[in-house]
């Protein structure tokens, strides 16, 4: 044997030899499970501020070609990629969905790598199989509340899906209108279905010109994604209720009416249950009745929102939502699991035979490999995870996951209200809020109405953008920012700091002094000095 082969058979079976243990790699696992909070903060440290700093340590595009030993490596990494990540584990990292997980996350993650089971058929998966069967039916259980006979006959039928497991809300979103897109250009006469025939002969079938889907603004972009991906194009996707956040019933029936009577059908109305950048969630019952009248599907965007059907508490907000012909929910949000957990949930178990596809050596016809009706081809078994929290956290453990993060975000309003150099831009609906930083003489000077407030609120985003910058680089604490459109200045467009609250470990004290340390930097930069200047000639000019 030679030393390269050695090597490689020694990289496959090192599992078996206990000298392994002694390799930097090793080292690093035994210091991440033994206290990883401890790990973070030693090792995930920053060195580098600046993006194109970092771009300078991955500027070099040739192979490797020789191999090095894996604790070289593993040095590596810590020197280049650890330290210059991003520390989402943080408390006061509260400006995205991506936040801490549960501790018991990080084994069983070694744990599927060490079954590296593929869950597209039953031969590389066997009992991972019903296991995510099993789980896509607790989550339509959640959303649906069906009769246990329901799910008895649905549950491990190999003619029915409750749901398909994917990667995430996008694929969620894709796979929900694929299924809607193939019902509704289904086969018809000398027509043998748009999954067989293509668009252009099913607009010709279906005597049509265009395919159209109704969502508010706040729709995420995966949607625009996802019409694009299949064919009806982004032009095609109705903006309704754009002076809202949330969607009009009665509008969106008068857009649909419009448009169909335009020559065009309507594909799907898409109602948000959280939306990404504000939290808001559309009227479900009454849109649901809306579709029902104009004849389309009703999809829910619930990737974010979902998981607060845990709670009794606040189920309420979400009511409608069990009549949306399929939902997205992403178990990587606010159900704390690891990236790679999304989900499509079906009202009916049959819709998803509209995507099915077979093939030879896997998928054949009457098997019940998920592969079959899921978008992606090999996929792990992250269902695991969302199996294991449900069965570690249970419902009442979300419960109070989900109502802490709504309480807590609204006591972190109250303090912005109550503050009198910060403006609250958005209500909490759910644990996501928007605000700014704007100091109490030009809130006086905005209500005046003497002024152009385009040109002070130009000032403010200015202002907005450089405290949530430095905020950043500081490395303290993280809020995000976003651009929105509000009521009170229909034209315009404000830059704001957005929060969402997740770490069950942030507290208000934590939200205390992300304030603080705002105020601090706002009174040291330059814009803030330009915009009260600009106040004070503006004053001038008034007097
Ligand atoms: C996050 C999110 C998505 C996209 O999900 P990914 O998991 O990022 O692909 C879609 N819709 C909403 C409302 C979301 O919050």
């Amino acid at each position: 044997m030679s030393n390269a082969e050695a090597s490689l058979e020694h990289l496959f079976r090192v599992f078996t030899m206990p000298e392994h243990k002694d390799s930097t790699l090793s080292q690093i696992e035994q210091h991440l499970s033994d206290n990883l909070s401890d790990f973070l903060s030693r090792h995930v440290v920053a060195k580098r501020t600046s993006l194109e700093e970092i771009e300078q340590d991955f500027n070099n595009a040739q192979l490797p070609l020789q191999p090095e030993f894996v604790s070289t490596h593993a040095e590596h990494l810590l020197e280049k990629l650890v330290t210059n990540s991003v520390n989402t584990y943080a408390p006061t990292f509260i400006g995205h969905m991506t936040s801490a997980l549960p501790y018991f996350h990080l084994s069983l993650a070694k744990l599927l790598v060490g079954l590296n089971q593929n869950l597209v058929k039953i031969e590389t998966s066997k009992a991972f199989t019903p296991l995510e069967r099993q789980v896509l039916g607790m989550m339509h259980n959640l959303v649906y509340e069906q009769t246990d006979a329901f799910y008895a006959s649905h549950l491990h039928s190999a003619a029915h899906s409750l749901g398909a497991f994917c990667s995430g809300g996008t694929v969620a979103n894709v796979t929900a209108l694929w299924v809607a897109r193939n019902l509704k250009l289904a086969p018809k006469g000398t027509f043998k279905g748009v999954s067989r025939d293509g668009l252009a002969a099913a607009y010709k079938a279906y005597d049509i010109n265009n395919l159209g889907l109704i969502c508010s603004k706040r729709g995420h972009y995966s949607l625009g994604k996802a019409v694009d991906l299949l064919g009806i194009g982004r032009a095609n996707i109705l903006h309704a209720s754009v002076d809202s956040h949330t969607l009009d019933p009665k509008e969106v029936l008068a857009l649909g009416k419009a448009y169909k009577a335009q020559g065009n059908e309507l594909l799907a109305i898409v109602g948000v249950a959280g939306t990404t950048e504000t939290g808001h969630i559309d009227p479900l019952d009454e849109l649901a009745d809306v579709a029902q009248e104009l004849g389309c599907w009703f999809h829910v965007d619930a990737a974010w929102g979902g998981a607060t059907l845990f709670s009794d508490t606040y189920r309420s907000l979400l009511k409608g939502i069990e009549r949306a012909d399929s939902v997205t929910l992403d178990a990587h949000k606010q159900m704390y699991v690891p990236m790679g957990a999304g989900m499509t949930l079906f009202k009916d178990p049959a819709a998803s035979a509209a995507v099915r596809h077979h093939a030879q050596y896997i998928l054949r016809k009457g098997s019940k490999d998920l592969g079959s009706t899921t978008l992606e081809g090999s996929r792990n078994g992250m269902a695991m995870m969302v199996y294991s929290s449900l069965h570690v956290l249970g419902k009442s453990g979300y419960q109070l996951l989900i109502d802490q993060s709504i309480e807590k975000a609204n006591t972190f309003a109250d303090m912005i209200k109550a503050h009198p150099d910060f403006e609250l831009i958005t209500e909490p609906t759910l644990s996501l809020l928007t605000y700014r930083y704007c100091p109490a003489q030009v809130q006086t000077f905005l209500k005046s109405d003497q002024c152009e407030t385009n040109l002070i609120n130009e000032h403010l985003d200015n202002l907005t953008k450089a405290i949530q910058k430095q905020q950043r680089e500081a490395g303290k604490s993280f809020v995000s920012r976003t651009r929105l459109g509000i009521n009170t200045y229909p034209d315009e467009c404000l830059t704001v700091f957005r929060v969402v609250i997740a770490n069950p470990l942030t507290t208000v004290g934590h939200l205390e002094n992300i304030l603080n340390e705002q105020v601090e930097i706002a009174i040291n930069q330059p814009q803030l000095t330009t915009l009260l200047s600009y106040l004070q000639s503006e004053d001038n000019a008034i007097a």
